[in-house]
């Protein structure tokens, strides 16, 4: 149950479960492991996630912003941390004072970093980013040649990595996987051609892990994995991974709604017979999908029942039929109650999108516990 004096809605978060995670991916690829924790560590914790996932010995970190780099480094942090976005020139100095490695995506972004680390006297340690069919960020390896060869010149820079990001690896069938493998290796091709020392080579997201070992190369980088959910919950899971995050709350009222009354905003939801419907405390404005109205269900008792009408801000409703329930019983969102289970998959099938968004989507509104 919540502490006195907090909502009862809450996540928690299994730290035995994301060590599993971590050390079941690690036997698989049998290479150093980059946890992506991004994104508030895609909605579990961004700081205890990066402080469990040090204790268990990860080799390094990655995230999207300069600002949850830093995050992390006032926690306590001390493992080497890769951003992963583009880096805005403002920010550049910013990494260096707080030993964050960076990506760099052009030649034009070497060169400001460069300067940011001329000024401050002080080498920064950098990752190249190399676009292999994405057109995200990062240099088309097809002319990446003058681009590396100068990173690999440079007197400011020390070059610790160069990697890509894959765009279809979540699908096992696709070919684009392959091609973006062999333009990776090519421009690799380059620093070998120069002579000069490999640095890491980093490729595979949770897509690569799973499916296209080719891509494992000097170190992977999961990010949904490692949470113990699947990138793509159609194609076959090749890795031992259990959830970490479970959501729940309680019920906070219940009544009899009428045959013919319909439910929530919109009245889009009528019974057609009288009917017992809980209220259950969280809605979009936690991040829970709006989406789900009359599309969700949730679990009390051990039970399955269905979200009914409209998912509102703070609250939705569901039809719990003839049977019973009592105010505080345990509403489970995601994970398991008695047999059941629902799955942030499940959620984001059901939502129409994917189950990223499910988890980045909770926001802080909810409490976290780490068990
Ligand atoms: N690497 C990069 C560059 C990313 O942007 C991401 C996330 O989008 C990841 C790795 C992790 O991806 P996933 O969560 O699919 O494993």
């Amino acid at each position: 149950p919540p502490a006195v004096g907090e909502r009862p809605t809450r996540i928690r978060v299994d730290l035995a479960n994301l060590a599993f995670n971590l050390r079941s991916i690690r036997a698989h690829v049998g290479v150093p492991v980059m946890a992506i924790v991004k994104a508030n560590a895609y909605g579990h914790g961004l700081v205890p996630v990066a402080l469990h996932l040090q204790a268990q010995g990860v080799e390094q970190l990655g995230v999207a912003f300069v600002e949850e780099g830093i995050a992390l480094r006032q926690a306590g942090v001390n493992v080497p941390i890769l951003v992963l976005g583009g880096i805005f020139g403002p920010q550049v100095a910013q990494f260096i004072t707080h030993d964050l490695e960076i990506t760099v995506s052009s030649l034009d972004k070497l060169r400001q970093v460069e300067a940011a680390a001329g000024q401050l006297g002080r080498k920064a340690v950098i990752h190249l980013k190399i676009d292999t069919g994405m057109e995200r960020i990062g240099v088309h390896s097809y002319s990446s040649r003058a681009f590396i060869e100068a990173a690999v010149a440079s007197p400011w820079c020390e070059l610790k990595g160069i990697y890509s990001h894959l765009a279809c690896a979540d699908d096992p069938a696709s070919a684009m996987t392959q091609q973006q493998l062999e333009r990776f290796l090519e421009a690799c091709g380059h620093i070998e051609r120069i002579g000069a020392p490999m640095p890491l080579r980093h490729l595979a997201n949770s897509g690569g892990v799973l499916h296209f070992p080719g891509t494992w190369l000097d170190m992977v980088r999961p990010g949904i994995l490692l949470y113990g959910v699947q990138p793509d919950p159609a194609s076959q899971c090749t890795v031992d991974v259990r959830p970490v995050m479970s959501l729940a709350s309680q019920v906070v009222y219940f009544k009899v709604v009428k045959a013919g009354n319909p439910v929530s905003y919109g009245a889009t939801w009528t019974p057609e017979r009288d009917t017992r419907v809980v209220t259950v405390p969280i809605g979009y404005g936690d991040g829970y999908p709006r989406a789900l109205s009359s599309r969700g269900s949730v679990l009390i008792r051990g039970r399955r029942y269905p979200i009914v009408g409209r998912v509102c801000m703070d609250q939705f409703m569901v039809d719990i039929g003839q049977d019973s329930a009592w105010n505080e019983d345990e509403v489970v969102l995601i994970g398991a109650q008695g047999t059941e289970r629902i799955t942030a998959e499940e959620l984001a099938q059901r939502a129409g999108t994917i189950p990223y968004e499910i988890l980045v989507g909770l926001n802080e509104r909810i409490p976290r516990e780490y068990h």
